[in-house]
């Protein structure tokens, strides 16, 4: 059993750290959301005034935070967890962010004796609820062996893709590839439905053909086509447009920074951050129908 401090308990955090409670680990737990932390007590995670006190005797620290900006500021500058904690406290950090960030506090955790994971996920909510999420882990070999325990609690894919930065790298991929397999879906389902196809039936068509992918399999985008998706309950819950928008970001970052080009990204980029701008944000990243349907 680990003495584990887990910060940012959000939508993915929440469910993470109820997990590794059942996993049978003492998981201290500190969120500036009240009643985010009141769900994590619930679940059974001790409840820490602060992160600093979240983080006393414990041997693993895991944040769970928006965007780089807060990471930094948990393990850097405001809280600065990274001088509070002790040589043998792995880190692991859990959201998504951009990859320089990543191997920034890799370097500042690396000054002080300490180590450090980037451990982006993929899976959703519904992922970090079962305890299913994939993980995608960059740093050294040591510290994901000594990671692997704790993410099996969290997750049912883990990866180690590389050094510090590729878990992030191996993110903004991902990501980039879900937005633009959610476009394509979007556009070829409008076209079909503005030609007077039925939704599912041409979703059957295409799911047993050639245009069969992730998004039309698994998260149709046409409400009432398929049950439990985001769709089919007006676009709540699942993977927000404003996170898919963060994420379209980090992906245009990786490609200037590595000179690739990336046209497909760009489109699928413009379509969520129009989206975003009709005041889409909250909604599912599957609402992206609307734009299409607007005439
Ligand atoms: P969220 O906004 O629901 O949760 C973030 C939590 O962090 C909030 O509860 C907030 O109060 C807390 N927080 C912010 N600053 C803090 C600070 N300084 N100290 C303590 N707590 C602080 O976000 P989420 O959906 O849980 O996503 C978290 C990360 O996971 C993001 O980087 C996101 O891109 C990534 N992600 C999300 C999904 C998804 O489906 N929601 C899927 C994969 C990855």
């Amino acid at each position: 059993m680990s003495k584990i401090a887990f910060v940012g308990l959000g939508n993915m955090g929440g469910p993470m750290a109820a997990n590794l409670v059942k996993g049978g680990h003492e998981v201290h737990v500190f969120d500036l959301s009240e009643a985010a932390l009141k769900h994590a007590v619930d679940a059974g995670a001790v409840s820490s005034p602060s992160a600093t006190v979240a983080v006393e005797g414990a041997n693993v620290l895991i944040t769970m935070l928006p965007a780089g900006i807060h990471v930094e500021s948990v393990l850097v500058s405001r809280d600065a967890l990274l001088d509070k904690i002790g040589k043998d406290c792995l880190v692991i950090d859990s959201s998504t962010i951009d990859a320089d960030s990543a191997r920034n506090l890799s370097k500042a955790a690396a000054d002080r004796g300490i180590e450090f994971l980037d451990a982006p996920v993929s899976g959703g909510t519904a992922g970090a609820a079962a305890g299913t999420l994939a993980f995608m882990v960059g740093g050294s070999d040591s510290a994901f062996a000594k990671a692997l325990p704790i993410l099996e609690c969290m997750g049912k894919n883990i990866f180690h893709a590389g050094g510090a930065g590729a878990g992030q790298v191996a993110k903004a991929c991902n990501n980039m590839l879900l937005a633009i397999h959610m476009a394509g879906t979007v556009e070829a389902l409008n076209m079909g439905i503005n030609n007077g196809l039925d939704p599912k039936v041409l979703s059957e068509i295409m799911l047993k053909s050639s245009g069969r992918n992730w998004s039309l399999e698994v998260y149709n985008p046409v409400p009432g086509v398929q049950e439990g998706v985001p769709a089919s309950r007006n676009y709540e819950g699942g993977f927000m447009t404003d996170l898919m928008c963060k994420d379209l970001g980090l992906a245009m970052d990786a490609s200037q920074a590595s000179r690739s080009p990336v046209p497909m990204g760009s489109a699928a980029r413009g379509l969520f951050n129009l989206h975003q701008a009709q005041g889409n944000g909250p909604l599912d990243f599957s609402s992206l129908l609307k734009l299409y349907q607007q005439r």
